[in-house]
């Protein structure tokens, strides 16, 4: 049974298609790292700001591309691709800059759709009709506007040291929909916040605030602690303690059943790069991570839309065949 709406059913319904994503990182910075903001950047945030830090070694986002397109067509026989600028804060900096990457990234072989992940106080009109244009311009199916959220509660906001309200991600939600961006909010689970660590509730609240927006898809993330992040001082010292696997679980079902069953779910935890995992030991370790989440979801009948709109059951575009008539 499926049982929520995902990435792939979502892309094979639309578009007829399979599709893998590609990082690309096009050498971006943050306001929130570079002394704009802060310095200090997100607690949970490495310097590497998620980045795949292959623009830091000179490769160009065509030879980005070569590398990670030919291990996929090798690895799972997939032609085409979502381009993913992943890294940093890719609407930062002058608009020539943004208007240039998204010039590298036309005619690269298999590109069928554009995701572009940045903050939501760093969009503005001329920023938001540039990435709405390139639709036509690239000949795309669909460009995704990744707008970080982590969390609807803006006292947690600001202990994370995060830099922008929830208000301002509202905001740049509405801009970007109203231009036909799909917008997918990054929301995470287990955020230290000033009267403890996020839970449950915090996480649901979260969700209720994307249902009244129109946000397309989200990806929910577990909070796990990197090497060279402040969370890290926090946890070595004792002041700061990751969700546990167990909690994670209910947390995310809970999550999940009141998330509306026509939002897309494009990952249902995070992901940490190799070597930067300091804890929690079962973040680390993905295969029998999505196993768990699985077995949960069947155990305890979650899906999707559970305790909104759906109380029925699954919904059938849950289904990667489903066929809307
Ligand atoms: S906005 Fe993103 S890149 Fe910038 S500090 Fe926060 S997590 Fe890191």
């Amino acid at each position: 049974m499926h049982r929520f709406y995902g990435l792939s059913a979502f892309m094979r319904q639309r578009f007829g298609k399979r599709v893998r994503k590609i990082p690309l990182d096009a050498g971006f910075s943050c306001p929130n790292r570079d002394g704009t903001l802060s310095a200090a950047g997100c607690v949970f945030c490495n310097p590497e700001g998620s980045g795949s830090g292959m623009a830091a070694r000179g490769l160009t986002l065509p030879e980005q591309w070569r590398f990670w397109r030919d291990i996929h067509v090798k690895k799972h026989g997939v032609a085409e691709f979502t381009g993913y600028l992943q890294s940093y804060t890719n609407t930062y900096g002058p608009i020539e800059k943004l208007r240039a990457v998204l010039g590298e990234l036309a005619g690269l072989p298999g590109l069928t759709s554009l995701a572009l992940g940045t903050r939501p106080d760093c969009l503005d009109d001329a920023r938001l009709d540039l990435l709405a244009r390139q639709k036509e311009r690239l000949g795309l199916d669909a460009v995704f506007l990744e707008l970080g959220l982590q969390t609807a509660d803006n006292a947690t906001l600001r202990h994370i040291n995060r830099g922008h309200d929830a208000a301002a991600f509202a905001d740049a939600a509405r801009a970007g929909a109203e231009r036909g961006l799909l917008v997918v909010a990054h929301v995470m689970a287990g955020l230290p916040g000033p009267r403890g660590r996020e839970g449950g509730e915090a996480l649901a609240a979260t969700v209720d605030f994307l249902n009244g927006l129109p946000v397309h898809g989200v990806k929910f993330h577990n909070v796990y602690v990197c090497r060279g992040t402040r969370l890290a001082k926090w946890f070595g010292e004792g002041r700061y303690k990751p969700p546990t696997l167990d909690e994670y679980l209910a947390w995310l079902s809970g999550a999940l059943a009141r998330l509306d069953p026509r939002t897309v779910v494009h990952r249902l935890n995070g992901n940490p790069a190799r070597g930067e995992l300091l804890g929690p030991d079962w973040a680390g370790n993905m295969r029998r991570l999505h196993n768990r989440v699985r077995d949960h979801f069947e155990a305890h009948d979650v899906w999707q839309g559970k305790e909104h709109g759906a109380e029925n059951g699954p919904s059938p575009w849950f289904d990667p065949e489903y066929e809307e008539r």
